[in-house]
């Protein structure tokens, strides 16, 4: 019986990351079942042993698990249509393939990799295509057989028409015509037994009875041939939906091999994964409107396929940091707090440091996670500066006045008995006062003189209230020095 459930499925090959294109492929399939109320699949395409990676499926469950984009059948859960792992369907493939020499649709190859590679030079085409010369499909019934029997390996391939043109759609790409003249004779199962992506993915997309096949853009040249595959079967052709290719910039695509970021990279540099997991979202579609926060489950109720771009999106680091700010801001201090603090623990060794204090400072002015520990770096230990530092032209500190100025509040600085920051804050404020100078000219160079740095979260008073009386009175005496030898 046919149910009109939508199902859909991601999968992944275990290359031992989540590329960026990837997770997205896992998302729109995700949305897409989940705003029909449908029915969202993992399934592991592992047929390429050579190219197995230890661990790698790992890191699929993983990223599903922690994006949330939970699957509803899948290897480790079960389902109905299983298995979910391509390795441990192997014997299934070679029947089907069967089926299709037995209708004349698929043919034994034999041929040798010096035949293959002779043909490949002599029958190159003006787009430097070489396609197979069919050669084994005019074997007689007799020497296949025969080869079969003395186990020469052999491959079976899809047999193509050389004549007319085949056309499929696609949601996104509309109505794509090709010459069958160009479809290649495409392999089926290899001569180690395991089926080829091109075929395992169109058998398996019908027996799990996939709906909606979401993948990248660049399986669309090879679609004519999968629905030709469909069409021996006499299977149902599902709705084809090739997302756009996801580019670094204008050349050059997204991709892990020229050391663009994957999931795993953006994790460990501090994202927060609602922010990734938002922001690809909008790598080839938007809402219609100015939207650009969402949760999942807003994103499952607003995502519309039929909205899916199809010029390429650009991935825009920037653009990405700037929402993983908006995520960290909604965060509440103590959960912020909580996931700061790896990166303060790993420069701040001194536990007087009161790191909530630093994160009331830092919650609203961090874009990443990673960012923090240089930010933090200096409470724990005063890093080496130059007395340029003092020299601020808009705060009109010279060298000359910063160390007038900075022995003007150190004695103020060790008078205060009660070191809190409203205390320190009226008590300098005084001081700026009685010497009638600009705000600038003392709290600049008490910043510089506490911090070291230029730029830092927080000014003068709220870096001396969390450095402590003791170690900022040592730290201004210091900076007099400095300024006194003026090297
Ligand atoms: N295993 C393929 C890949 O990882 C999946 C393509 C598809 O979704 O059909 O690229």
């Amino acid at each position: 019986m046919k149910t009109n459930k939508v199902r859909t499925r991601f999968a992944p090959s275990p290359t031992g990351y989540m590329h960026v294109g990837n997770l997205r492929t896992a998302l729109y399939a995700y949305l897409i079942a989940k705003h029909e109320d449908g029915t969202f699949i993992l399934r592991i395409e592992d047929t390429d042993q050579e190219r197995y990676v230890e661990g790698a499926i790992d890191v699929i469950y993983n990223t599903m698990k922690l994006t949330g984009l939970n699957h509803d059948e899948g290897p480790d859960i079960g389902g109905d249509y299983g298995p979910y792992v391509q390795s441990e369907r192997k014997g299934m493939y070679l029947e089907y393939a069967k089926q299709l020499v037995g209708k004349g649709e698929a043919y034994y190859c034999f041929c040798t990799k010096e035949r293959l590679d002779s043909i490949k030079s002599s029958s190159e085409d003006s787009k430097g295509i070489s396609k197979y010369d069919k050669h084994c499909l005019h074997l007689s019934k007799e020497e296949i057989e025969d080869n079969l029997a003395k186990g020469i390996p052999y491959v079976i391939r899809q047999n193509n028409p050389t004549a007319g043109t085949t056309t499929f759609d696609d949601v996104i790409y509309g109505t794509i015509s090709v010459d069958n003249s160009d479809l290649e004779d495409m392999i089926l199962i290899k001569s180690d037994g395991y089926p080829t992506y091109n075929f395992a993915n169109v058998v398996d997309d019908h027996l799990m009875g996939i709906t909606h096949v979401v993948r990248g853009s660049e399986y669309l040249s090879s679609s004519p041939k999968y629905n030709r595959l469909y069409e021996a079967f006499g299977w149902e052709i599902p709705v084809y939906v090739h997302c756009p290719p996801i580019m670094k910039d204008a050349q050059h695509k997204l991709s892990k091999r020229n050391g663009d970021a994957s999931f795993e990279d953006l994790m460990e540099k501090g994202y927060l994964k609602d922010a990734v997991i938002n922001y690809i979202a909008l790598l080839g579609w938007n809402p219609g409107d100015n939207q650009e926060i969402f949760t999942l489950q807003e994103l499952v109720e607003k995502f519309d396929y039929k909205n899916i771009n199809k010029s390429p999106a650009i991935f825009d680091p920037v653009k990405l940091k700037w929402m993983n700010g908006e995520y960290i801001k909604k965060l509440s201090l103590e959960e912020f707090n909580a996931i700061a603090k790896p990166y303060y623990e790993a420069v701040i060794k001194n536990p007087n440091i009161n790191l909530l204090k630093i994160s009331e400072l830092l919650h609203t002015r961090t874009e990443i996670l990673s960012d923090i520990s240089e930010k933090v770096d200096f409470f724990d230990e005063l890093p080496k500066y130059s007395n340029e530092l003092y020299v601020h032209k808009k705060m009109k500190t010279t060298i000359e006045n910063s160390l007038e100025n900075l022995e003007k509040v150190l004695p103020v600085l060790e008078a205060i008995e009660n070191w809190e920051l409203k205390t320190i804050e009226d008590t300098v404020l005084n001081l700026v006062v009685t010497l009638g100078i600009k705000n600038g000219q003392l709290l600049w160079p008490m910043r510089t003189a506490l911090s070291g740095k230029a730029m830092t979260p927080g000014g003068a008073f709220e870096l001396a209230d969390i450095l402590g009386k003791e170690e900022s009175v040592k730290r201004i005496k210091f900076g007099i020095e400095q300024l006194k030898n003026n090297n």
